[in-house]
């Protein structure tokens, strides 16, 4: 899989930490912040952050469109935690800016206040286990249409792939387990 050219949309949050881990893969990153670098990628990686920033800030810059078009025509696109949110089409209880691309229904900071943050390991299928670490993140209580469930945390459900497009509500680069970078990187060629 190497030299696989994945944007990391560069607007707000943890994307320095995606690239270190799509360069320890092989990939080549690129930092996408605008509708031309969004042309040179094959792929396209949704850091965690802030996810109302994040969609205020990809509206701002022109990128929702072009995002959509892209996936539309294929291109894999993987959003961690607040990139999760930004995928889904429904958020529950919120109304904010998003791409509204997959089948389901997330609910924001849903983990509860004892438990913002904390690190695991995941029962993933078709993965070996899993480290994740989880920052306020939001879980999925709802899949529809060809959405499927990958992997649960207690009895929620974390991680979400519909065709081209994967959603994790954790934070697989902030470990040092390479595991589902290279699921993603495996879903095209
Ligand atoms: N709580 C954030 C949100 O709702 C997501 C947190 C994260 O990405 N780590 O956007």
């Amino acid at each position: 899989m190497a030299g696989k050219r994945v944007g990391v949309l560069a607007l707000q949050g943890a994307f320095i930490e995606h690239e270190t881990a799509l360069l320890r893969c092989g990939a080549i990153p690129i930092q996408v912040r605008t509708s031309q670098e969004l042309e040179e990628i094959e792929a396209l990686i949704i850091p965690g952050g802030e996810s109302t920033t994040i969609g205020k800030l990809m509206h701002r810059f022109g990128l929702l469109d072009p995002i959509r078009s892209r996936a539309a025509e294929g291109m894999p696109i993987w959003g961690t935690c607040a990139g999760m949110i930004l995928l889904a089409k429904e958020i529950v209880e919120t109304e904010q800016v998003s791409l509204s691309l997959m089948n389901m229904a997330v609910r924001r900071n849903a983990f509860g206040r004892q438990i913002e943050s904390f690190e695991t390991v995941l029962q993933i299928e078709g993965l070996p286990p899993s480290r994740a670490v989880f920052i306020r993140a939001p879980y999925v209580e709802r899949v529809w249409g060809e959405a499927r469930i990958l992997s649960y945390y207690r009895d929620k459900a974390v991680m979400v792939r519909e065709n081209n497009l994967l959603a994790t509500a954790f934070h697989p680069e902030l470990t040092e387990d390479l595991n589902i970078h290279r699921y993603f990187l495996a879903m095209f060629n």
